[in-house]
C-alpha cells in the first residue's frame, strides 16, 4: 500500500495523547504518511522530541499542551490547529489512563469518575469539538481508542471497562449522526500493547511479557501495529467504515 492510496497527505489531523505508546507511534506514522499532525498532551517536552522527529522526516507537527479532562483546554486546542492548519480533516481520541485496579466495591467513587473524566469525557469532549470544526469544512473522520474491554470485561478493571464501552458507545452514536454530513466515526480496540500503560497493568514489562507468551498470537502488540489500524480508518480507504470498533488485538478475543 502506497501512502498515496492512504490519501493522508496534507491532512490536517489532531492526535492527543501523543507523547507516548499508542498516540507517539501513530502520530509518527501519520507525519510520514504525509499529514499535518498537531500533537496534543501534558508532556510538551515529549511531544516536542515528536515533532522534530516528524519534521525529520519531511512532516508538519504542531505541539499542543492539553489537558484532555478539561474541557476548555481540548476546545483550544482544537481552535489552535485550525488556526495553523486552516481546517481539521482528521482526529484519533487516544489520551487514557488505566485508573485503580481492584474489586468494584473497594473503589472509592473518586477514583470512577478521575477515570470518567479523562476516557469517557475526553473523547466526548474532544468529539464535540472536532465535529464542529469539521462540519465548519464538510466532513473528516475520527478514531477514538477504546480497548478490548469495551466490548469483553477483564477483572479489577471496573472503572476503566466502563469508561471503554461508553468511548463505544459514543463512537457508535456519533457515527449515526454524523455519516450524512461526511464524517465517519469509528474506534480501535487494541488488545495489550508494549506501553507504558500495559507495563502498569501487567505490573512490569517483564510481567506483561511473561503473560503475553499466553496469548494467540504469542506476544502483546507493538504500538505501531496500532497504528496501521487507525491509518486505515482514518484514510480513504474506510470510507464506507463508520461505527466500528475493530479489534487489534492478535486474535485475543476470539479464542
Ligand atoms: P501510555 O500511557 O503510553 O499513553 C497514554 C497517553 O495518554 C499518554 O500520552 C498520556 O500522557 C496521555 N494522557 C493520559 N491522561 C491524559 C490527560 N488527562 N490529558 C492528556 N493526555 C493524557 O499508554 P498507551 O497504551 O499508549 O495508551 C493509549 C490509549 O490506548 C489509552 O486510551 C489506553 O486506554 C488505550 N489502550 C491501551 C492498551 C495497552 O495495552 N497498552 C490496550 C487497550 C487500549
Amino acid at each position: 500500500m502506497t501512502a498515496e492510496s492512504m490519501d493522508l497527505a496534507g491532512k490536517a489531523i489532531l492526535v492527543t495523547g501523543a507523547s507516548s505508546g499508542i498516540g507517539a507511534a501513530t502520530a509518527l506514522a501519520l507525519g510520514r504518511a504525509g499529514a499535518r499532525v498537531a500533537l496534543a498532551a501534558r508532556r510538551v517536552d515529549a511531544c516536542a522530541e515528536l515533532a522534530r522527529q516528524i519534521e525529520a522526516a519531511g512532516g508538519e507537527a504542531l505541539v499542543l499542551g492539553m489537558d484532555v479532562s478539561v474541557e476548555a483546554e481540548v476546545g483550544a486546542a482544537v481552535a489552535a490547529t485550525v488556526a495553523r492548519f486552516g481546517r481539521l480533516d482528521g482526529a484519533f481520541n487516544n489520551a487514557g489512563v488505566l485508573g485503580p485496579a481492584g474489586p468494584l466495591h473497594t473503589l472509592e467513587t473518586a477514583d470512577f469518575e478521575s477515570v470518567m473524566r479523562t476516557n469517557m469525557y475526553g473523547v466526548l469532549w474532544a468529539m464535540k469539538h472536532e465535529i464542529a470544526a469539521m462540519l465548519e469544512t464538510g466532513g473528516g473522520a475520527i478514531v477514538n481508542t477504546a480497548s478490548i474491554v469495551a466490548q469483553v470485561a477483564f477483572p479489577g478493571v471496573a472503572a476503566y471497562t466502563a469508561s471503554k464501552h461508553a468511548v463505544l458507545g459514543l463512537t457508535r452514536s456519533a457515527a449515526l449522526d454524523y455519516f450524512r454530513l461526511g464524517i465517519r466515526v469509528n474506534a480501535v480496540c487494541p488488545g495489550p500493547v508494549e506501553t507504558p500503560m500495559a507495563e502498569i497493568g501487567f505490573g512490569s514489562l517483564e510481567g506483561l511479557r511473561t503473560a503475553s507468551a499466553g496469548f494467540p498470537a504469542g506476544r502483546a502488540g507493538r504500538p505501531d501495529e496500532i497504528a496501521g489500524a487507525v491509518l486505515f480508518l482514518l484514510s480513504g480507504l474506510a470510507s464506507h467504515v463508520s461505527g466500528q470498533g475493530l479489534m487489534v488485538d492478535g486474535g485475543f478475543t476470539v479464542q
